[in-house]
């Protein structure tokens, strides 16, 4: 492929793009005409005026009304003259010119990803124009996924922004995790019981609810920051649990129309629901609302069902009943993953443990199949795996201790379950990193794979591996609420722009070029789902200022000296800014604010003397053992806060707004993003390897003058390194 002109942002990258000749106006609407034999055509047609009008905010294809210019929108009978047809399926063929646009799809899918890469070209010509392009574009994997937990009630709307992100990187399916979230008319106990359940995890208290001795204490030792909530409560027991995934639905349910909402709103961006009813394991749905068919009875929080007892089975499909009702999907998931619980009841331990899951999982496939619905799984249980250093993972056996009788017992292995598990059960393998051979090891057994938990930054050698006939595709995961905050903070946003290149074209592109790119690219993204409103990322309405800080700063610490290379004038990766910086000859930093638990001065106070819409830090920290869990497995505690600022009006009223470790504050001496992506600061490219994060607080008290700035560091700072402060900037 010719290297893409990067001012022609078309992502993910068209497999033929050539960008030549004279751009087509927009000054004017264009029409709207519809030629074809496919029944489809007409309504493709009008979608695809619908993504090119939304993309510009205004009308630039009139769907009626005469026109000489036209978007003309066809089938693969007639293909742009010149070019040729597209077959594969989500495929299209583009053609811009100063006369006008002809886009030709291999079907309705083909015709909107053709309009979502028309809506990126005209958004590279600032709205006005499209560049003349031709494009020959087509998907190399069918899925190209994302997992979900059900979204909670009052996020909807973040979520609605969140699939038109997806849409606009050509991402098709959706696994959503559907937990007790969805309204259950036969079952209403199971949503109830959900909710209870959710409460439980989420006020759970480590150190007051735990009757067990901490060193008898389950899989995982409690850490400080894991002694409340849901990990709090997985891990206070000897029963082998994981994954409460409370965050789901907002530990509550949706009704059914609201499902029903959210099929039509993928429907409407060609994005594919399968949804992950689970089975067997992390069915606490399940299990806490009819304990009976709990493997573990003495477990007050079960996340096992018996898979001997006809009762699971029958609870177990009422539910994916109701679920297929409403989503009408070609494919479930049946989740499986983590099943860690196997022949503790009576009826079980007559079988061996590999017997019990093919069994299990053909049932289910069986009654799945019977609806019309094709059946997919986590695949762990089905690995066996020993590492070169020789770990054990999957569903291989491992010796475990019963901390509390002392007994030590062999969780057995399952893995030979693979050999009678019908091969048309597509495995979601997410133990990719683990066996390097993941997905070979299971065509063997005669399966088709799609990664999962795929994580595109740290998938090596994606073109020879997954480069086969049975690899379909790809799931990125979030494993947290569908909240702006949530997604941001875990980094959830960013895979989505590496994985949706890899997954449509096959390719692989460097990370360290590709994250340049993100940080560019997904910084404007970021802040149309979060609705920051962000000077920072607009450069509107009002001016940068810098702040004098000659008067307080200091020099940078050693290890930084001659290395923070930004010129005098640091600017976003947005080129928003500038600040002005205090650089020696050469551009690199010298002088900034610098704050470190081992100075005897804790605090630096700075003048300000004016009125401010904004006020901006350029910020960065050289601190280590900061706390940086995600919020999924530290719930409780929150963002470590590792610089505070202190707004003092000429009033004498005080506010405050401080840095947020992961949030709006990063390491200096690592790339952008390498999992800090700050997502509510914007990144400063400060030389090889080192990054600056610009931050932005909105003055709720324009109209009175701010006196002073004090800064000083926050309570979660950490007692070796600094927080350096390049430039303190207001929006006037
Ligand atoms: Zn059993």
């Amino acid at each position: 492929m010719p290297k893409q002109d990067e001012r022609f942002h078309v992502w993910p990258r068209p497999q033929e793009m050539q960008i030549k000749g004279q751009p087509l106006s927009l000054r004017n609407p264009i029409g709207l005409s519809a030629q074809g034999e496919a029944d489809w055509i007409q309504a493709a047609a009008e979608e695809a005026a619908t993504v090119l009008n939304d993309a510009a905010g205004r009308t630039v294809v009139r769907p009626k009304g005469r026109s000489k210019t036209r978007l003309l929108v066809t089938d693969m009978t007639e293909p742009p003259r010149g070019m040729r047809a597209v077959k594969t399926r989500e495929g299209y063929a583009l053609s811009v010119s100063a006369q006008g646009i002809h886009l030709a799809g291999a079907d309705p899918a083909g015709v909107y990803y053709g309009a979502q890469t028309l809506a990126q070209l005209l958004a590279s010509e600032g709205g006005k124009a499209l560049p003349a392009a031709q494009v020959r574009d087509w998907p190399r994997y069918p899925f190209r996924g994302v997992h979900l937990y059900m979204p909670a009630r009052e996020h909807l709307d973040f979520f609605w922004r969140f699939l038109d992100f997806l849409a606009g990187l050509k991402c098709n399916t959706l696994f959503l995790e559907t937990g007790g979230g969805m309204e259950l008319e036969k079952h209403p106990e199971i949503n109830r019981s959900w909710k209870k359940f959710c409460k439980e995890a989420d006020s759970y208290d480590f150190d007051k609810d735990n009757k067990i001795p901490e060193s008898k204490t389950s899989c995982f030792n409690a850490r400080d920051w894991n002694k409340k909530g849901p990990v709090a409560l997985q891990v206070s027991r000897y029963f082998a649990k994981d994954s409460t995934h409370t965050e789901l639905a907002g530990g509550e349910w949706l009704t059914k129309d609201e499902v029903r909402l959210i099929v039509h709103e993928c429907e409407k961006r060609h994005i594919e629901i399968i949804p992950e009813i689970q089975a067997l394991s992390h069915s606490y749905y399940l299990c806490c609302a009819h304990p009976e068919i709990a493997e573990h009875h003495e477990d007050p929080w079960p996340d096992t069902y018996c898979p001997s007892n006809p009762k699971s089975y029958e609870l177990w499909q009422d539910v994916a009943d109701e679920i297929i009702e409403v989503v009408k999907p070609r494919f479930v998931s049946i989740g499986h993953d983590e099943a860690y619980t196997f022949r503790i009841c009576p009826e079980c331990r007559k079988r061996t443990a590999h017997e019990i899951l093919a069994d299990e999982i053909t049932r289910n496939r069986d009654f799945l199949a019977s609806r019309g619905v094709r059946t997919m799984m986590w695949g762990d249980k089905l690995m066996n795996i020993t590492t070169p250093e020789g770990r054990r993972y999957g569903g291989i056996a491992r010796r475990r201790t019963d901390p509390v009788s002392g007994k030590t017992w062999v969780q057995p292995a399952t893995y030979k379950a693979a050999d009678k598990v019908p091969d048309d059960v597509i495995m979601v393998d997410w133990y990719w990193g683990l066996d390097p051979k993941s997905e070979r090891n299971f065509h063997k057994k005669g399966f088709e794979v799609v990664y999962g938990n795929f994580s595109p930054m740290r998938f090596e050698n994606w073109e020879s591996r997954a480069d086969l006939p049975y690899v379909h595709g790809a799931e990125m995961s979030s494993w947290c609420g569908v909240t702006p905050y949530e997604f941001g903070h875990n980094g959830t946003f960013y895979q989505f722009f590496p994985g949706s290149d890899m997954l449509w074209n096959g390719r692989q592109m460097p990370k360290h070029q590709v994250a340049p790119l993100m940080a560019r690219w997904m910084t404007p993204a970021v802040e149309k789902m979060t609705q920051q409103e962000r000077w920072l990322v607009t450069g509107k309405p009002g001016n940068a200022l810098t702040l004098d800080i000659s008067e307080v700063a200091k020099e940078v610490p050693d290890d930084l000296k001659g290395k923070l290379k930004t010129g005098a004038e640091a600017t976003t990766v947005l080129g928003t800014g500038p600040f002005h910086v205090l650089t020696d000859k050469r551009g690199a930093i010298e002088r900034a604010l610098c704050l470190a638990k081992a100075d005897s001065a804790k605090r630096v106070s700075l003048p300000v003397g004016r009125k401010a819409k904004r006020v901006m830090v350029l910020h960065g920290t050289t601190m280590r053992d900061l706390f940086a869990q995600p919020t999924y497995y530290s719930y409780h505690r929150g963002p470590a806060e590792i610089v505070r600022y202190q707004i003092t009006y000429a009033d004498g009223k005080r506010d405050q707004f401080a840095g947020y470790f992961k949030d709006n504050v990063g390491r200096i001496d690592a790339p952008w993003p390498d999992g800090q992506h700050c997502f509510q600061a914007v990144p400063v490219e400060a030389g090889k390897g080192r990054t600056l994060y610009a931050f932005e607080w909105t003055n709720p008290r324009k109209d009175v003058p701010i006196e002073s700035l004090t800064i000083s560091l926050g309570p979660d700072a950490s007692d070796e390194g600094e927080v350096v402060i390049a430039a303190v900037a207001l929006v006037i």
